[in-house]
């Protein structure tokens, strides 16, 4: 698929799990089930799926994955499957991650910025060590002093050494990075989260990473028990559907287990999954 200047693909970089409760919030279970079955002890399958973003000039990826700083005890809680990785996903793209000119990270959580440092000898490194990373500052400022209910999701080996290397660029509120695209910010999952929106003006997706993480929470009251303030998540949601719906946009889903994009639509009143694909080459 191609907009603009920029030729997408996707990035597989990992899959773990979370528990399904907290995935879908007041939902009950034999709703949920239906679409996102359960382990044993209750998770259900997350994907890592990140964008890249390709032109002549810019080797650009979404969001970074999980990473590989994890102890025994991590990858047992979170299922961590470690078959996939970022380097061998972009080696399968004729990519190394010195290629990687731009990093923009949606916000810090650590399955979305992970990817983004290494350790060598108990030191940590930047992964793409050529590139600029991109956050929003309200998101890097609630990430270093985050609240007791949500510091498990910040971990700061993730981020800071990009900080202390010089590599790490600050956005601020709604944003053009060039012609094609937009940076756009939300508040409900957590403070100063930036979905990125690529469009040329005929073709547009939206990368709506923690907006909605699956395709099921297309569904207005699907929305997670992680999210800081679920009515803010609810307005957002209303506002970006109606506009993927009017203007004909793609969202792309960074955690649906199956489907990497999806379109729109109104049944009865209420926005559902219209079409589902799992590759560009479907779309
Ligand atoms: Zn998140």
């Amino acid at each position: 698929m191609k907009i603009g200047k920029y030729k997408l693909g996707i990035i597989n970089s990992g899959s773990f799990g979370l528990d399904g409760g907290a995935m879908f919030g007041i939902i009950p279970k034999p709703l949920w089930q239906k679409t996102n079955p359960a382990d044993d002890v209750n998770r259900v399958r997350l994907a890592t799926r990140n964008l890249l973003l390709e032109s002549d000039s810019k080797k650009i990826i979404i969001d970074t994955g999980m990473g590989s700083k994890w102890d025994e005890k991590s990858k047992n809680i979170y299922a961590i499957d470690e078959m996939l990785s970022m380097n061998s996903a972009l080696e399968s793209k004729g990519l190394k991650a010195e290629d990687i000119t731009d990093v923009f990270l949606t916000h810090l959580h650590f399955d979305h910025t992970g990817g983004s440092t290494f350790s060598v000898n108990a030191k940590y490194q930047p992964a793409f060590p050529n590139a600029k990373y991109y956050v929003q500052k309200q998101n890097y400022e609630w990430a270093i002093n985050p609240s007791d209910r949500d510091r498990g999701s910040y971990i700061k080996e993730n981020f800071q050494p990009l900080m202390d290397e010089g590599l790490l660029k600050f956005t601020n509120g709604n944003s053009m990075f060039d012609d094609e695209i937009e940076f756009l910010v939300i508040n409900g999952h957590t403070f100063g989260q930036q979905m990125i929106k690529i469009s040329d003006g005929i073709n547009t997706i939206l990368f709506c990473s923690d907006l909605m993480p699956f395709i099921s929470h297309i569904s207005l009251p699907y929305i997670m028990g992680y999210d800081l303030q679920p009515l803010v998540t609810l307005e957002e949601k209303l506002k970006y559907l109606k506009l993927a719906l009017d203007e004909n946009w793609k969202l792309f889903f960074g955690h649906d287990p199956d489907f990497a994009v999806a379109t729109v639509k109104k049944l009865n009143e209420r926005y559902a999954v219209d079409k589902s694909f799992r590759t560009f080459d479907e779309t």
